[in-house]
């Protein structure tokens, strides 16, 4: 018989008990103890980041940049329709409008080239959101950005260990949010990141984390008390959460050596469905994969559908993604009324692969031979 194969499966690495354990035992297990300190420092001192702060999630950390750009009700907020409901929600909840762009032909990410004829007076911000760890064209988007005096804020809760023209991904826009739900390639269940590129914000993001207040730089010494000084929320995860998520940071090159090598094999595996119209994950030369999802676009909503069905009768468990927000029950009547015929085709015919550390290849070349048989005679 068939062993199962889910679509995802959280991966512990090896030291996350023994780090939960510690930090337990530590006495300090609320936020920014001793886990929470080497996880910043892993990203500011070895990858590089100006300054990042762990978050409980990361539509926490995107809701500390819709505070910390002081959104106010009727500015605009442009970002892909084609996105998870957290991208619009946090900055919803300042009172913006939310201007949903279409995807590009070649990938879901945000299409640069239409972003232009949505800027108006009251646009304060765009949020390209990295779909599936693959870069968006972020010289066109930044340029943009700056011609304006706009803030971009990049949804990078997938696009860890991913990079654009050899820069990582969340370093780029004024600010970025990382997610670490059991999802993603490096997970702590719920847990996620704000990087602060703009060092302007810096001072401020610790205080908005903190429920306003100057916690932090009390901690650090620089003041003798600490006082309300502004508006903000609870945003840090316990130290519990970063001890997890240290273990594994700890592995993160092993991880992602797996999760791109299972990405390369579906992709050399996979591209005979070219021939018949079926689109591969495209990456541009500007960008790198990190392994955090592999996708097919089908040709229709029924050959998505049929090859669902075809798959799960064999035990195999693909996913399709988003449904278009501009058309969701929420928006639908907030929307202007534009057409995204990307998005709505991504919506569609999307359909992610199973993908996790612990897929064998045995299991992927079971789940690649019934994908190339749902589609033979088309494709010998
Ligand atoms: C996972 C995800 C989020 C939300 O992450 P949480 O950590 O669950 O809040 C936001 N945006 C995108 C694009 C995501 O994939």
């Amino acid at each position: 018989m068939n062993t199962i194969i889910p679509f995802n499966k959280p991966y512990l690495s090896g030291n996350e008990m023994i780090y939960i354990k510690e930090a337990v035992l530590s006495g300090k297990i609320s936020g920014d103890g001793i886990f929470t300190k080497r996880c910043h420092q892993f990203f500011e001192q070895q990858l590089g980041f100006q300054k990042v702060l762990l978050t409980t999630s990361c539509t926490d950390a995107l809701e500390m940049a819709a505070l910390l750009l002081n959104i106010q009700p009727g500015d605009e907020v442009i970002m892909p329709s084609y996105t998870f409901v957290s991208t619009p929600n946090v900055f919803v909840l300042r009172g913006a409008h939310i201007v949903f762009a279409d995807s590009t032909a070649d990938n879901p990410n945000l299409d640069p080239a239409q972003l232009e004829a949505l800027i108006t007076p009251r646009t304060r911000a765009i949020v390209p959101v990295h779909y599936a760890g693959i870069a968006c064209d972020m010289d066109s988007i930044m340029a943009i950005a700056e011609r304006y005096s706009l803030f971009v804020v990049e949804d990078a809760a997938q696009a860890i260990d991913s990079f654009y023209k050899g820069q990582a991904l969340g370093t780029i826009g004024h600010l970025a949010a990382f997610s670490f739900h059991e999802t993603k390639n490096i997970i702590s269940g719920e847990g996620g990141m704000l990087a602060i590129n703009d060092v302007r914000f810096a001072d401020r993001a610790e205080i908005i984390r903190e429920k306003g207040t100057n916690r932090s730089s009390f901690f650090r010494g620089e003041v003798d008390k600490y006082s309300w000084v502004d508006q903000g929320s609870s945003f840090l995860p316990s130290d519990i959460i970063a001890a997890f998520l240290w273990a594994q940071l700890e592995n993160m090159v092993d991880i992602q050596t797996k999760r791109k090598a299972l990405w390369q094999r579906y992709f050399m595996a996979l591209t005979p469905l070219v021939r018949v119209g079926v689109q591969l994950p495209q990456v541009p030369d500007y960008a790198t994969t990190n392994g955090h999802m592999f996708y097919l676009v089908c040709r229709s909503l029924d050959e998505r559908t049929a090859l669902i069905d075809h798959l799960k009768a064999q035990d195999i468990n693909p996913v399709f993604h988003y449904l278009s927000l501009h058309t969701s029950p929420f928006y639908a009547g907030k929307h202007d009324g534009r057409v995204l015929p990307w998005s709505d085709h991504y919506t569609n015919c999307l359909i992610r692969l199973p993908l996790y550390y612990e897929l064998s290849e045995e299991q992927q070349d079971r789940t690649t031979q019934a994908i190339l048989a749902f589609y033979q005679p088309a494709i010998i």
